[in-house]
């Protein structure tokens, strides 16, 4: 798959992408009870995202067929947020929601302008990892081969903190809990920044491979996640961060994919995927700077699916709403690729970004840059696998 003219690719053909009919078992994780604890209105992690993407794949008819479930699920229990939160912490996290002053919580981020305190914050932190660990079960069961969690992707969120919008991090969570049963799994992180919380969480293992394609850590949050960021004691090598230079686009980005992370998969060998397809790397985010059309979604997420395991797929940022939500519905579109012949072609031009124009100076300083970030994560962790 790829672009039939690739000299001379504008980066939004759509054309290329013909979905065919699959046999694969999907489920979208919806819950109105979520829905009715939604964030401030002015916050950018709006849940409105996670409705209006249900509501415009539903309006195409990607919400029902064969094998295609929606099911809600119940809060996260306890047991499972304390798998990668402190007692402590998520004391301080329920005690501040409900309005309690405790010393301690300002130190973990609880209250911040980034993580305020709300009405409903903790339960709605609680429901949503139990939306993703509801979906993480069923794949693991066999039950669906596929499953999305717009809901979910809070991947900053760590052991004793909260960090950008995120309070617990349902993706780590989920990760563990796949790794318990003695999956071997891939997480992959295309979220325009660094996947710090799960990165953390893994960096000592070798169970979860975790993999973040963000933009440049110096001139983004958090601040982390560079190519010497490689694991430690038994993860070693089991950890990597391609970071990204400012103005990113397609080509640029597919070809660090193909570089780098498609043969560490091969290598890795994973039962599963979990992915934080946090759609803020689109052009036109206002959080960040790289200019990915769509098109990089698709193929991200069609390569994913040639690995023929099964894969979980959260939101996570996106920041432009429209953008944000065309970004999801899409990408729920390939993953239970239920294409509809006889329903006629798929208007992909009303999914996609306009076209993005590259100068041609950007392209070159991109490339290079890319391209030196390839060798640089090649080289601290391609011998770890077996590849050179
Ligand atoms: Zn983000």
């Amino acid at each position: 798959m790829g672009c039939p003219d690739p000299a001379s690719c504008c980066y939004s053909c759509w054309a290329v992408y013909n979905l065919t009919m699959v046999d694969r078992n999907a489920l979208f994780m919806y819950s109105p009870e979520l829905e009715s604890l939604p964030y401030p209105e002015d916050h950018p992690f709006n849940t409105k995202r996670a409705r209006r993407t249900r509501e415009l794949a539903e309006s195409r008819g990607w919400l029902s067929g064969p094998g295609i479930q929606v099911e809600a699920a119940e809060p996260a229990a306890r047991m499972d947020l304390k798998k990668v939160h402190s007692a402590r912490y998520l004391h301080a996290f329920k005690s501040s929601a409900e309005g309690v002053w405790q010393s301690e919580a300002m130190g973990m981020g609880l209250g911040s302008s980034d993580c305020p305190m709300f009405e409903g914050v903790f339960d709605h932190a609680v429901f949503a990892t139990g939306m993703t660990l509801f979906a993480a079960r069923r794949l693991l069961a066999g039950e669906v081969d596929v499953a999305f969690n717009p809901s979910g992707g809070f991947h900053h969120a760590g052991r004793e903190q909260a960090s950008g919008f995120c309070y617990i991090n349902d993706v780590a969570i989920a990760c563990l809990t796949l790794a318990d049963a003695g999956k071997r799994v891939v997480y992959l992180d295309i979220d325009v920044h660094h996947g710090d919380g799960v990165a953390n969480a893994f960096y000592g293992r070798a169970d979860v491979m975790t993999i973040s394609l963000h933009e440049d850590p110096r001139v983004l949050f958090p601040g982390t996640g560079f190519v010497h960021e490689i694991g430690k004691g038994a993860g070693e090598g089991y950890c990597v961060n391609v970071p990204l230079p400012i103005g990113t686009y397609d080509m640029g980005y597919q070809n660090a994919f193909e570089a780098l992370v498609l043969p560490l998969i091969k290598a890795y060998g994973p039962d599963v995927f979990v992915l934080e397809f946090g759609a803020d790397a689109l052009a036109g985010d206002p959080l960040a700077h790289l200019q990915l059309t769509n098109n990089t979604y698709v193929e991200v997420i069609t390569q994913l699916l040639g690995f023929g395991k099964p894969i979980l797929m959260t939101g996570g940022g996106g920041y432009q709403m429209e953008n944000t939500v065309r970004a999801w519905a899409l990408g729920w579109r390939v993953l239970c690729g239920t294409a509809d012949e006889a329903a006629g072609p798929v208007p992909w031009e009303a999914l996609l970004d306009e076209e993005v124009e590259i100068p041609d100076l950007q392209r070159e300083t991109v490339s290079r840059t890319v391209s030196q970030t390839v060798e640089q994560v090649k080289e601290k962790v391609f011998p770890y696998h077996g590849l050179s």
